[in-house]
């Protein structure tokens, strides 16, 4: 299943995908939650009902509404750094025996297709392509062996990055954090229908030149060994989104480095989910 969150004059709620149409779940059954976090929270209740809606023809073309980040503000963003063996080598770094973890402040997260700032005070401006794994039931301590238990979903996003902020001092969530800077989605897909998720393709296309191009079984740390170590300090909790590392191929390692601009048009996209499309806008425009 493919879930939406999206709004039209209505306001926003949340939906399913049916072909190229979406199905209004408030139409579908007024009970059900109108929001992304709390639809997740209450899946085991909700989620044969939500099957049939599914099947239902769609409430209004996709084309039609607007989609924003189907979790509009996650309770937390973590992203994990240096995780793809060529991104580690064009880096410059050795590959890390430690998973390095940042967060991205929920603030940071806009739509799929909504552009993304260049900001005033930087023009370093660098995309990454990821997978991101969103948290379903969540928990603590939850082993390797279970992690996949705790994943609702997957989708496309950017871990959108302002490289002079990022290593202007030795920690990076400013750089990581400006405002635009996660765009993730265009849905979730659930993780039933990704299956495997260590074996998708993922790049990204800047003005239609192909940057990256690599798959998530190359990951260092796979989503598991993320969720077993994040969740050994801290509950992860529904609609959690866990950035889940960038491949090679981002601008700041090009010789010389070669940075997003106005204008620029940016796509990111992950085997079996889709992709998110931005295009680079001034900030305060
Ligand atoms: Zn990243």
């Amino acid at each position: 299943m493919k879930l939406v969150t999206f709004s039209d004059a209505k306001g926003r709620r949340v939906g399913v995908v049916h072909g190229e149409g979406v199905v209004d779940l408030s139409r579908a059954d007024a009970d059900l939650p109108r929001d992304m976090i709390a639809l997740i929270q209450e899946w085991p209740r909700v989620r044969s009902v939500v099957e049939r809606a599914g099947t239902r023809a769609a409430d209004f073309p996709l084309k039609s509404v607007k989609l924003h980040a189907p979790v509009p503000r996650p309770g937390k963003i973590m992203a994990i750094g240096l995780n793809y063996a060529d991104h580690v080598a064009e880096s410059g770094m050795k590959t890390p025996e430690q998973q390095i973890w940042f967060s991205k402040m929920p603030s940071s997260v806009t739509g799929p297709y909504d552009p993304i700032q260049l900001p005033k005070v930087s023009s370093a401006l660098d995309y990454e392509v990821e997978m991101v794994a969103i948290i379903g039931r969540g928990g603590r301590h939850i082993s390797k062996a279970h992690a996949a238990d705790a994943v609702f979903g997957y989708c496309a996003g950017n871990d959108v990055t302002v490289r002079d902020w990022q290593f202007k001092t030795p920690q990076w969530v400013l750089g990581k954090s400006f405002d635009t800077h996660a765009p993730f989605g265009p849905w979730i897909v659930t993780a039933d229908e990704i299956g495997d998720p260590h074996t998708l393709g993922v790049r990204c296309f800047v003005n239609g030149e192909k940057r990256q191009d690599s798959n998530t079984k190359h990951l260092v740390f796979n989503v598991f060994d993320q969720i077993e170590e994040l969740s050994k300090a801290m509950t992860l909790e529904p609609g959690d989104a866990i950035f889940t590392g960038t491949p090679g191929g981002v601008g700041v390692a090009m010789k010389p480095p070669v940075f997003l601009k106005v204008g620029d048009v940016v796509r990111v996209e992950v085997d079996k989910i889709g992709a998110i499309e931005a295009t680079v806008a001034a900030e305060g425009n």
